[in-house]
């Protein structure tokens, strides 16, 4: 295990990885296959290409959950966001970037280290050393075989099929009612939000879905199989008016206490997405509704009128590992430590979530090999949030789907008996902004301190 760490993989989350090792004064081998080969998506040889957008998304530290991320990679001296900060082009409130001149400043950083090493491969085995593996949502295929002998073949995913979550408290429950079908629930007092609709609605619902604009398959993901039991209900409510009503939407077993407990139509279930049960997945409706039908569709549904979404649906092409059941909070393999993961297959979603796990992976992995003990960020700030959904996340490893930040996978600001207290909306995003940047500057200064 003498050997330099090796990174699999020049893209978002390993180059900088490999430039906080080597920032570490640690040695490192950054593979990336391209040119030699290419993923579908990619179109340069470039590290760090954007595959698609050039935005990093709201740069609001105040008010946004991945406008604050930027803002804590800035502190913890980030370099990539340092690279999109120097490539800034005119984009409102969003960080965007020119994303030809953004890449090649990552490359020029890179390639300039004394202690990075470019090598220009594919990576087909993991060997037997430090290894980061950092190869992204369109892993090469005989990279997925490797991972699937260390990890099971039922723990990496080729697909997302991810359903719309929303704010608990956005849901109305002067409409909407907690219940478990035929009152069989674990929590004691009921597992689900219900939402209700009698038959007009329902079929005013169904009829919007079928005329909804829908997010079209890039020409390479066209065979994207749907599996029986993520069907995007789209494709279900095409199967017949009624399927819905009969399938995920069926209301057996649920009395809506609003109504003299009479049974409706149809239901939809609104089931906790985090542990803190701030977050709320609408069951069974993952979908490739474009994002402003999505909101306008689902607010159809009486509850869901004011809902506010913390991530929309998608059905895509994404590779990743059931991460919550097989990393340690450090990002190591339990059963192999010698191997972390970082970046979007390591079961977080977006640019700036793959550069700050890419971050955690190589800072950890310094601290390691420099013999130093040093914390996991804080839950409270969004690298820890993200961190934690990635090793920790909301379903145990069951029902485990990758996700963007948001101020949902933040823990609330007080305890759950004083919820009512709590502050909403804008003002309670300042809050969790505020406490997460003077949580992240602790961290930071401990391990500054510690010669991290
Ligand atoms: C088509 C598509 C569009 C997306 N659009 C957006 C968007 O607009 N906004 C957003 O926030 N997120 C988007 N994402 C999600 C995600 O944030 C990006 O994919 C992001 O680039 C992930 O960073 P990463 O470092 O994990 O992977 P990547 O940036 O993809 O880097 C992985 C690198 O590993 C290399 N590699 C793969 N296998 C091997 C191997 N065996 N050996 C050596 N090298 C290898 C690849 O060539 C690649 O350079 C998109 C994803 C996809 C698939």
């Amino acid at each position: 295990m003498a050997k330099n760490p090796l990174i699999i993989g020049g893209g978002l989350a390993g180059t900088e990885a490999a430039w906080q090792l080597a920032q570490n004064g640690i040695p490192v081998t950054l593979a990336e296959m391209r040119p030699y080969s290419k993923s579908p998506a990619h179109k340069t040889d470039n590290l760090a290409e954007l595959v698609c957008s050039n935005s990093f998304r709201s740069d609001d530290k105040n008010q946004n959950a991945v406008g604050l991320l930027h803002e804590e990679l800035r502190i913890c001296s980030s370099l990539l966001i340092q690279c999109a900060d120097q490539n800034k082009v005119p984009a409102g409130a969003a960080l965007a970037v020119d994303r030809d001149a953004f890449s090649k400043t990552v490359e020029a950083k890179i390639s300039a280290h004394p202690l990075i090493t470019i090598v220009r491969k594919e990576i087909t085995q993991i060997p037997d050393q430090n290894v980061i593996i950092a190869s992204g949502p369109l892993t090469s295929d005989a990279l997925a075989d490797q991972i699937k002998n260390f990890t099971g073949e039922e723990s990496l995913h080729f697909f997302d099929a991810i359903a719309p979550v929303v704010y608990t408290e956005s849901v109305d429950m002067t409409k909407a009612w907690r219940q478990s079908r035929y009152d069989k629930d674990t929590s004691g007092y009921g597992d689900y939000i219900n939402c209700p609709l009698n038959k007009e609605e329902y079929y005013s619902f169904v009829n919007a879905l079928l005329n909804a604009d829908k997010t079209a398959f890039k020409e390479w993901e066209k065979n994207t199989p749907y599996f029986d039991g993520c069907l995007p209900i789209e494709v279900m409510a095409e199967r017949g008016i009624e399927t819905l009503a009969f399938g995920p939407m069926k209301p057996v077993g649920l009395f809506n206490p609003h109504a003299n407990g009479q049974r409706e139509f149809a239901v939809l279930q609104l089931r906790n997405d985090n542990k803190q049960g701030s977050l709320l997945n609408l069951v069974g409706f993952q979908t490739k509704l474009k994002i402003p039908e999505q909101k306008r569709i689902f607010r159809m549904i009486r509850g869901l009128e004011n809902a506010e979404f913390a991530r929309f649906g998608s059905v895509h092409r994404n590779t990743f590992i059931n991460s919550p059941k097989l990393l340690n909070s450090y990002l190591s393999l339990v059963k192999k430590p010698n191997i972390k993961f970082a970046g979007q297959i390591s079961g977080c979603e977006g640019y700036v979530e793959s550069i700050a796990i890419g971050f955690l992976a190589g800072t950890f992995l310094a601290a390691e090999l420099k013999q130093k003990t040093i914390s996991t960020p804080p839950e409270t700030t969004a690298m820890g949030a993200i961190l934690k959904h990635v090793t920790n996340g909301n379903a145990n490893g069951i029902t485990f789907q990758p996700s963007n930040i948001n101020f949902g996978l933040f823990p609330p600001l007080q305890t759950i008996e004083n919820r009512k207290k709590q502050p909403k909306g804008r003002d309670k995003k300042i809050l969790l902004a505020q406490r997460a940047l003077n949580d992240i500057q602790k961290w930071r200064n401990n391990f500054v301190n510690q010669n991290l």
